[in-house]
């Protein structure tokens, strides 16, 4: 089994030990913060209010990440960790309009800054592959989807494939059908946020609106048959994230998450850590979730990541 890893947000995938020091050294925490104190504020451990209330919490993500140093750092450091969970393949994604926020660096900037980390990871570690998705954040609105879009088209050899990601319950997909359009007549690999916080509805905009031939979490495709079977025909594999589904109360409990009926019912499914720097849970801890919470069998674990092999948009 190839440990692969499709939906890990590199912007969201700080060490808490960096964060720290990067935020002390910014003036953005007291001097005294103690890592063990830090660690009760930023991880999340039980479910939230709502997903807006977890988006809240990435201000702090972005006012860290300052300078092209701190996100090459960040990026060598992610790698490393993937590496030590296991996994050899992992597809990071970032929003460049979510990390230039607060920094002002350029998006080309954030790009290089991010790929220097991750090719100083691989010379570290080189059986491990790796790739980019550039994320369009919802959030931001039209404006800044489409300059995203024509950011990854103009990079389109630095990165896997693009992404709409954020807050899907005030920007539905359909909003944003325009700005697909150019990224889909250049054949780009569409994966989309969708199914997440509502219906089923958002996940089939996201296939017949915007292109996408993977969707982020998705879990909303156990309410709709008719969904279920088309991403069984086409192969659209479902990135799922049971940990953060819980956390912000997409699901109710663990034991409740639709992972293993989906996988049963034989829709394409894999198993993802999504925010580990909020979340604070690793691949193999996710795994041992699915295993214990959720009562999926060694078998179906495996079965799980053959579809994130076969579904990689790395070649
Ligand atoms: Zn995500």
């Amino acid at each position: 089994m190839l440990q692969t890893e499709l939906h890990r947000h590199l912007d969201v995938s700080l060490r808490s030990s960096t964060i720290l020091e990067v935020a002390i050294a910014r003036g953005l925490l007291a001097q005294s913060t103690s890592l063990a104190s830090f660690e009760e504020q930023l991880y999340i451990r039980k479910p939230l209010e709502s997903l807006t209330a977890v988006l809240a919490m990435f201000t702090l993500f972005q006012k860290v990440l300052a300078t092209p140093a701190i996100l090459e750092r960040v990026a060598f450091e992610a790698l490393e960790d993937c590496y030590r969970e296991g996994t050899r393949r992992v597809e990071f994604r970032f929003s460049p309009s979510f990390c230039g926020e607060f920094s002002g660096l350029s998006w080309d900037e954030i790009l290089s800054s991010f790929e220097r980390g991750l090719e100083r990871g691989v010379r570290s570690y080189p059986d491990m592959q790796w790739g980019l998705i550039c994320i369009a954040t919802r959030d931001y609105g039209v404006e800044s989807v489409d300059e995203t879009m024509e950011f990854f088209l103009q990079n389109q050899a630095r990165f896997v494939g693009c992404d709409l990601a954020g807050n899907e319950q005030n920007f539905p997909c359909r909003l944003f059908e325009n700005s697909f359009k150019g990224v889909r007549a250049a054949g780009a690999k569409i994966t989309i946020h969708a199914g997440e916080a509502v219906g089923p509805e958002n996940i089939w905009e996201a296939i017949e609106l915007l292109g996408a031939s993977r969707i982020g979490h998705g879990i909303a495709a156990i309410q709709d048959p008719k969904l279920m079977a088309h991403l069984r025909e086409r192969s659209i594999c479902l990135e799922v994230c049971p940990t953060s589904n819980w956390l912000t109360k997409c699901v109710p409990t663990l034991e409740a998450h639709p992972l293993p009926a989906l996988l049963r019912a034989g829709v394409p499914v894999c198993i993802n850590t999504d925010d580990p720097g909020i979340f604070g849970k690793t691949l193999p801890q996710e795994i041992e979730v699915c295993r214990l919470m959720l009562g999926m069998s060694e078998g179906e674990i495996e079965k799980c990541f053959e579809y994130a092999v076969k579904s990689s948009f790395l070649s």
